[in-house]
């Protein structure tokens, strides 16, 4: 099962599974139908038991599935069942706002050091994560097990702080620059661009309205 090739789209789904879960698992509930999850996370139910297909049979018919084995499972298959340190790279106006955010959502996941290059900044802690110069960054990624990057540095120089972090090592980076980068292919990137993400919304509800796509 550990080898099992999950579809993309599948793989973004179960961090919304996972947090329904956690909320049905806090109010008490024990057990949940495709439906209703279905109704709740606003993805079909044929999509959902698809998607569970592909970690084996976890659900029973007539029954639903039992939440706790459920959340036990994605909290395993998500790594949430230990603390993931990640840092962030550029402490600007989305640097600082990431940095105050700081995943309060999930208690798996923090910020844990930050880095920039502007020796205003370096040296401080800002929203209780300490600041480094790019200079150490080597160093404290390597102290603190850290593989994942956030990256908030100005599009121009995202690729050459790009080229860094693969060099140290880095294995994972959510980038929210404009720009492309490019990574070997040891290396994997999610691109979160907001600007996009708004000029898309914009888009679609001129030229549709409020219906959704798969509405
Ligand atoms: P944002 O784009 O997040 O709104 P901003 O407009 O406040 O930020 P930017 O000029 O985009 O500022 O820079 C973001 C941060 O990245 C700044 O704190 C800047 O000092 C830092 N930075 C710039 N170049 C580098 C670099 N090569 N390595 C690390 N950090 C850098």
């Amino acid at each position: 099962m550990a080898n099992t090739k999950i579809p993309h789209a599948t793989a973004k789904r179960l961090p919304i599974y996972y947090r329904y879960l956690h909320f049905l698992s806090d109010a008490g509930k024990q057990r949940v139908s495709s439906t209703e999850l279905a109704d709740a996370v606003k993805v079909d139910s044929a999509t959902i038991r698809r998607d569970f297909s592909y970690f084996g049979a976890l659900g029973k018919r007539g029954y639903g599935y039992d939440v706790e084995n459920l959340l036990a499972f994605f909290r395993k298959t998500l790594k949430q069942d230990k603390l993931t340190n990640v840092a962030l790279i550029g402490v600007g106006n989305l640097g600082h706002a990431l940095l105050n955010y700081n995943f309060h959502q999930s208690n798996n996941v923090r910020i844990s050091a930050a880095f920039d290059i502007n020796e205003d900044i370096t040296g401080t802690i800002q929203s209780g994560v300490p600041v480094y110069h790019m200079n150490d960054m080597k160093e404290q990624l390597t102290v603190q097990q850290i593989e994942i990057v956030i990256l908030t540095v100005p599009a121009p120089v995202a690729q050459e702080v790009t080229n860094e972090l693969v060099e140290v090592g880095v294995k994972g980076i959510l980038n929210f620059t404009p720009l492309r980068i490019t990574v070997p292919n040891t290396v994997r990137v999610q691109n979160v661009d907001l600007t996009n993400e708004l000029q898309t919304l914009i888009y679609f509800l001129d030229k549709f309205g409020s219906h959704n796509e798969n509405d």
